[in-house]
């Protein structure tokens, strides 16, 4: 088991659940991150006393030192910071809970310091996972999903002694807040609409990646990236209900699943306890409350953006990079309510098909892929504006 943990994006939704799990387990919590939120970063050192804090700029960083006027704990900013919480010696296990690619960074550090990963921020593995994975095989690194539906097959697979009997993952999808809505009722939908998810309470990026299906976008690569697997061993079903985590279907036909109520609390423990299980963390799982279990194929053609996800998987090279960069430049315009829902499909699709294809991108050409690709998308923006 696991005894001391740096969290990466702590005052996040992922970040707050893994601090609760870690408190009940009694895990020692090392150094702590944060974007902007320096009130809430407070509250959090002042419960946990890691040895340090890290917050996004200098600035900040100032303004939490002086709110907590704590000489035991040391306060960084930025990737610098992110990277000394990464690889703080005392820790065992870095959970990342960071939001977006800034996690690619700090997640290779810990990585070449051989701490065990527990992964939330699947868009590391998106843009980079090839890369990712083999300094993970490198250095020893164990690498355990936080996702639920990669955590749910992590588990299936817990039972299964040789990999290539795998003859597919299915992932399940919640199919998200506007499941089952036409073309032109999803021109209409609104922010607000976008982030009233049915099943989850998340951050805001995600959820609007479960809004438009590029989340399951996202978790299809991720897939492939974990278990090594090619895109056609990697189906999506919609599961409304959000019991059965994930399945895996195996050689001689047997589909394995795991079900649960719906709370990420469980596969953060899972990271922290793996090989072996702690106390039940949630609400445990009655199968004659719950409701009727269904399953159906997703609409590929009114939520383009995990057709779109599937073809960028298929390519290969830089094109993950740059789909995952302009989507998370699009998605952050969606929520500062400067284009429509349907917009962030037409500026990701139209930095896949602008930025330079390379087949064997290093990181640095990943890097640079993603920077081109949120700027193909602030120019198609001033575009749109500038026609208006
Ligand atoms: P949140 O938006 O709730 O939290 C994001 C965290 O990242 C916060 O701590 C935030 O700090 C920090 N952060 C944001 N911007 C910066 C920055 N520029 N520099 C440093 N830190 C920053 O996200 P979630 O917890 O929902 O998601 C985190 C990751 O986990 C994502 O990759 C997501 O896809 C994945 N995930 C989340 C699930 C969920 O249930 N929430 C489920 C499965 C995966 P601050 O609060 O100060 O802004
Ligand atoms: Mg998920």
């Amino acid at each position: 088991m696991v005894h001391a943990i740096s969290v990466l994006g702590s005052t996040g939704s992922i970040g707050r659940q893994s601090l609760d799990v870690a408190e009940k387990m009694g895990v020692r919590v090392c150094a702590l991150t944060a974007g902007s939120n320096v009130a809430r970063m407070a509250q959090q050192c002042r419960l946990f006393r890691p040895k340090l804090a890290v917050m996004s700029t200098q600035e900040l960083a100032q303004e939490l030192e002086a709110e907590l006027a704590d000489p035991a704990v040391r306060v960084l900013w930025g990737e610098e910071g992110l990277i000394a919480a990464a690889t703080m010696e005392e820790a065992d296990c870095v959970i990342t809970a960071v939001v977006g690619m800034l996690g690619l960074k700090p997640t290779l550090a810990a990585i070449r310091a051989r701490k065990r990963i527990g992964l939330a921020n699947k868009e590391t593995l998106v843009c980079a996972g090839e890369l990712v994975m083999a300094e993970a095989e490198k250095y020893g690194a164990q690498i355990v999903p936080v996702d639920s539906e990669h955590s749910a097959i992590f588990q299936c697979l817990m039972g299964v002694r040789d990999r290539s009997e795998i003859r597919r993952l299915i992932l399940t999808c919640s199919g998200g807040p506007f499941f089952g809505k036409t073309r032109e009722e999803l021109a209409r939908v609104t922010k607000a609409d976008a982030l009233r998810h049915p099943n989850w309470k998340m951050g805001a990026k995600i959820t609007i990646d479960c809004a438009t299906l590029m989340n399951k976008g996202l978790e299809v690569i991720e897939a492939m990236r974990l278990y090594s697997l090619p895109l056609e061993k990697v189906d999506v079903v919609i599961h409304r209900q959000s019991i059965v985590h994930s399945l895996v279907e195996l050689r001689d036909g047997a589909v394995l699943a795991q079900l649960g109520v719906p709370d990420m609390r469980l596969p953060i423990q899972l990271a922290l306890t793996y090989p072996n299980r702690g106390e039940r963390p949630v609400e445990r799982l009655s199968l004659t409350q719950m409701p009727p279990l269904t399953f159906c194929e997703p609409d590929l053609e009114n939520f383009p953006c995990l057709a779109l996800a599937r073809r960028c998987a298929e390519t290969g090279g830089n094109s993950c990079a740059v789909m995952n960069g302009a989507n998370e430049a699009a998605v952050a315009l969606y929520l500062a309510d400067k284009i429509g829902f349907y917009e962030i499909y037409r500026l990701v699709q139209h930095a896949v098909d602008s930025v330079p294809f390379l087949a064997h991108p290093d990181l640095e050409q990943i890097l640079e892929s993603d920077a081109l690709a949120r700027q193909s998308v602030a120019e198609s923006f001033a575009r749109i504006e500038a026609s208006k």
